[in-house]
């Protein structure tokens, strides 16, 4: 529910937008489950909400990092297929299994401690293999798949577990073309069919990221891992805008100004007076900064809109606050600062916000701290 009094900040999270790209993503999937991907509480906008939301919207599958956002998941009551897959050393992986969540393994190592946990908890565990198909980061190398998927058959044969999945992760799916793309998928057929031909008959084959989703059908295989276009930001600028395969930005960030004076000319604003006022004008202050999530780096450079105009932020981001020249304009204090939205009320986007802090939008929104309220529409 909307609040009544202003708040400070606030994050607005419109979970019919939300919906409505899991029902749009759905369409471009054509035939492919989705998962959800709601991991670093799902990418800012919160990992329980934006969950529920999504699998009312038919979306099949959660997927988080850690075993500990899986866990989360469980304890506020969703049910269903759940996977996680950043294994790690002492993870509670005993209780991811025993809460049947999918676990996914990128080694010997690993498949020896699910196998472990699952005989501890006396139940079989999910699990996943992960090919490094090129991505270079988590994932068995093809080197070394033949004893993966052997030690692992040998497990599934004891009862111990299930190799409910063959996965993999794409390097540059957001740069539409670029030659790693054909190469993985060429790779991952490849591991995948040697896994089945050894005896493996795992119930999802995936890949496909949000790019590869938008623009790569042959990448849909038995399910998609959609992040950041679930919350209506699109990849990259290469693979296109948001409204270009129907999705709208879900997260709108705005504060409540908190201060309006007048300055005279040739007046330093913010740490280390980056900024002067190039003649008499208004000032406004913004009561967010970068402990909120703000990047720094987009000091001088980051857009808000304020009475209907964009402004630019005023000198260095703050702690806890920074400014904008209002430039004569006195609009009341609490009026709306704008940060970024979807864009069609005027406002900037996450991806404008990006760009001022020479970041991409997945870590404008991501960031945005505990501080600021997450307010559900
Ligand atoms: N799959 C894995 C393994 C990931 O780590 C991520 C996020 O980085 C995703 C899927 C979702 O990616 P995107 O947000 O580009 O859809």
């Amino acid at each position: 529910t909307p609040p009544t009094a202003p708040l400070r900040a606030r994050a607005e999270i419109d979970l019919g937008a939300l919906r409505a790209n899991v029902r749009a993503l759905r369409a471009h999937a054509s035939g492919a489950a989705l998962m959800a991907v709601v991991k670093s509480d799902a990418y800012g906008h919160g990992a329980v909400r934006c969950a529920r939301a999504a699998r009312e919207a038919g979306a099949t599958w959660l997927g988080t990092a850690t075993p500990e956002e899986a866990l989360a998941l469980r304890e506020a009551g969703l049910p269903g297929r759940v996977m996680c897959w950043l294994w790690t050393p002492g993870g509670p992986w005993r209780e991811a299994i025993e809460a049947d969540i999918d676990v996914s393994v990128s080694g010997l190592w690993a498949l020896r401690e699910a196998a472990a946990a699952a005989a501890a908890a006396g139940v079989r565990a999910r699990v996943q293999l992960k090919a490094d198909t090129g991505l270079g980061r988590n994932g068995c190398q093809p080197g070394d798949w033949p004893d993966l998927v052997t030690a692992a058959l040998r497990a599934q044969d004891d009862g111990l577990l299930t190799v409910t999945g063959l996965w993999s992760h794409f390097a540059c799916a957001d740069e539409p073309g670029h030659p790693s793309i054909a190469a993985q998928l060429t790779r991952f057929r490849e591991m995948v069919a040697y896994a089945e031909r050894q005896g493996l008959s795992p119930e999802v084959r995936h890949i496909a990221n949000s790019p590869a989703t938008l623009t790569l059908p042959e990448a849909r295989f038995d399910l998609v891992r959609t992040g950041i276009a679930l919350y209506g930001i699109a990849p990259s600028r290469e693979v296109g805008t948001p409204a270009d395969f129907g999705l709208r930005p879900v997260m709108t960030l705005s504060a409540s100004l908190a201060l309006v004076k007048h300055t005279p000319g040739g007046h330093g604003v913010s740490y280390g007076h980056h900024y002067v006022t190039p003649g008499a004008t208004t000032l406004g202050l913004v009561p967010v900064g970068y402990a909120d999530g703000i990047p720094r780096h987009a000091s001088g450079a980051g857009p808000v809109l304020v009475g209907g105009k964009w402004r630019t932020v005023a000198g260095r981001i703050a702690m806890d606050q920074f400014v904008v020249d209002l430039g004569g304009d006195e609009p009341p204090v609490g009026e709306d600062a704008v940060l970024f939205g979807p864009g069609d009320r005027g406002e900037p986007t996450a991806e404008d916000w990006a760009q001022a802090a020479g970041t991409i939008a997945y870590e404008i929104v991501t960031r945005i701290g505990t501080r600021v309220p997450r307010v559900y529409v």
